[in-house]
């Protein structure tokens, strides 16, 4: 039996930001201006530490300014407001992300609606949505834009393709179905009301789980030759490791799904870091749209 392809994102993600670092030094030599993202931290969730530790590591090593700003959990609302809107003034600050998730007493909806959207690199403004929907220039939400990226380094031209999402969920499966339709893929986005589910991914060429349930996707839902794209991260106790050992499983389980698709994205490896590749590269398209500078002439 064949065994498919394995999506390396790593590598991938590795040329996405070195062609970032390239487009700044550009930018720096012809137009005197270096990208700026400022990253806002609230509380102390060690996920989200060592995700902002990543972020400013790579947005250094890229040569972009890298701002950073670490509140306490118990920050008021409007104080976070007020910091947005002094970034949302700053000329060196191009791009602005929030992380989520913040502390139930504030709103998130009302933070993110007071980025100025043309320095939302996240993509999670309502006008950024909006754009997206409409197939304006919009600042895309990272994650499903490394997996469109991948998709299209993998198999070209998606035109025609049948692809299932596999979630709804605004930060990925939404934005993901948008693009994929943008890419005229015929699109269905599954949830957890969908019935017969296992028919449903059967069904389609390319299919995107984004659902964090541990190897939720088997080898029998999908179709002979589909391309596989593994969004979800889950943690799964692994005693072959060690006692307390753990280990990191994506929603498809991966060695059934070699063994149909024709190639998929391992989880860690995969998708994962595709989505610091393309804040990066958001930042530095914010940065030209800002700078009225022409990014495919720079
Ligand atoms: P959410 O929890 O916001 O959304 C999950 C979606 O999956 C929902 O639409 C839900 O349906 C659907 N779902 C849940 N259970 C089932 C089920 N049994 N059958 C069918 N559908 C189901 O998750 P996110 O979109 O934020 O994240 C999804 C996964 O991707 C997670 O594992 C997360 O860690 C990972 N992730 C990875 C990133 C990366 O950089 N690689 C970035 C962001 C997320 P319903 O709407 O009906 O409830």
């Amino acid at each position: 039996m064949s065994t498919a392809t394995r999506i390396d994102g790593k590598a991938f993600a590795a040329d996405v930001r070195a062609r970032v670092a390239t487009e700044i030094a550009q930018i720096k030599k012809n137009h005197n201006l270096t990208p700026g993202l400022a990253v806002i931290l609230v509380g102390d969730d060690p996920a989200s530490h060592v995700y902002v530790r990543n972020k400013t590591q790579q947005t250094v090593e890229v040569g972009m300014a890298s701002f950073e700003h670490r509140l306490d959990d118990k920050t008021p609302e409007a104080d976070l407001l007020e910091l947005i809107d002094k970034l949302n003034k700053d000329h060196a600050v191009h791009g602005i992300l929030v992380q989520l998730p913040l502390p139930s007493h504030i709103a998130e909806i009302k933070i993110l609606s007071a980025i100025d959207p043309d320095k939302d690199v996240d993509g999670f403004h309502l006008m950024n949505v909006g754009r997206l929907w409409t197939g304006a220039d919009a600042l895309v939400p990272c994650t499903p834009y490394g997996c469109i990226l991948l998709l299209k380094k993998h198999l070209g031209d998606l035109t025609g393709k049948r692809a299932l999402v596999l979630g709804r969920s605004n930060i990925v499966g939404k934005p993901m179905a948008a693009l994929l339709l943008e890419e005229s893929c015929t699109v269905s986005i599954a949830h957890s009301r969908t019935t017969d589910l296992p028919a449903r991914c059967r069904e389609a060429d390319i299919l995107v789980a984004a659902v964090g349930r541990p190897m939720m996707v088997k080898g029998d839902w999908i179709k002979p030759g589909a391309v596989i794209i593994d969004v979800g991260i889950n943690r799964i106790d692994a005693p072959e490791r060690g006692e307390g050992k753990t280990r990191l499983v994506g929603d498809v389980d991966f060695s059934a799904a070699e063994q149909v698709a024709s190639a998929i994205t391992p989880v860690p490896g995969g998708v994962g870091p595709m989505t610091i590749a393309c804040l990066l590269r958001n930042t530095v398209v914010a940065a030209c749209r800002q700078a009225n500078i022409d990014i495919t002439n720079i």
